[in-house]
């Protein structure tokens, strides 16, 4: 805790007294510790790629000057440093959108199954890479929810991209959508989406930070397939606009599920 004291020296009757103020400022200073962690973290993640970057444009321009083989593969590793610049800033702005916004209520009906569809056409290539198989289970009847298709896409995208990722070859990515029964959505229940890999799994230790901005269970891997440690900060945010719920369940050695209940009547 906090506190900012004040002194003074006040007027009083029959006299002159001392005021002292006791004033809780934990939460401002919180903020600003956030604040300034942030701005760290993001100053970090720029400046790796950004320190290869200057090395490999120095040593192009000294010893692999007249080296067109190593020219050429220097090229190739800047590419990749300036790919992850590039994906690092796109979240960073998609993260500054969404919790910007975060008040505004999504008003259009998004149609659920073929955001689903979506997200696995946009996918397949990826998950056929990896050697990952992808499938999807839809409901027979359409499923709609009040919502901001763009950023409901991006949850999904985030979610599955990071499923195929994680998840070693061989395995598997299910995406699944059901409708609430009449039961659940008297008890307030919404529709979910399901994205179950047989993956890796988490430990539980990590579970209740993963979402946080940078969090990640191991740095190295997340960095070296191309992770900027910000896709489930942008998918909290997004569910939360929605007044949503993201829920994770994993166990080591047989997979995670991340669920996304929405709400179905906004
Ligand atoms: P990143 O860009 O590092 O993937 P995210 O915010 O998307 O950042 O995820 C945070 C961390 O959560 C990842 O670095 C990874 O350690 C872990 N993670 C996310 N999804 C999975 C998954 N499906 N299986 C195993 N670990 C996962």
């Amino acid at each position: 805790v906090t506190y900012r004291v004040t002194c003074g020296a006040v007027d009083m009757q029959g006299g002159r007294g001392v005021m002292v103020s006791f004033e809780d400022i934990t939460p401002v200073e919180q903020a600003g510790q956030m604040r300034r962690d942030f701005v760290a973290n993001v100053s970090h993640e720029l400046r790796t790629p950004l320190t290869a970057l200057l090395g490999f444009i120095e040593t192009l321009q000294g010893s692999a000057r007249n080296d067109p083989q190593a020219q050429e593969r220097f090229l190739g590793i800047m590419a990749t440093e300036a790919g992850r610049m590039n994906r690092l800033v796109s979240d960073l702005l998609s993260l500054s959108r969404v919790e910007a916004d975060e008040r505004v209520r999504p008003r259009d009906s998004v149609d659920l199954a073929s955001l689903v569809r979506q997200t696995e056409h946009s996918l397949a290539p990826l998950a056929a890479d990896a050697g990952i198989v992808l499938s999807v289970q839809l409901p027979e009847t359409p499923v709609s929810v009040p919502g901001d298709a763009d950023q409901l896409r991006q949850v999904l995208t985030n979610l599955v991209e990071n499923a195929i990722k994680y998840s070693g070859t061989g395995a598997t990515v299910r995406i699944s959508l059901s409708e609430p029964s009449f039961e659940s959505r008297l008890r307030g229940q919404g529709v979910r989406i399901d994205v179950h890999d047989t993956g890796p799994g988490i430990d539980p230790v990590h579970l209740p930070r993963l979402t946080e901005r940078f969090y990640r269970v191991d740095s190295h891997r997340s960095r070296e397939l191309g992770g900027t440690g910000l896709g489930l900060a942008i998918v909290k945010h997004i569910i939360n606009r929605h007044r949503g719920r993201l829920q994770i369940d994993s166990r080591v050695g047989v997979g995670t599920t991340f669920t996304v209940i929405l709400p179905v009547d906004g």
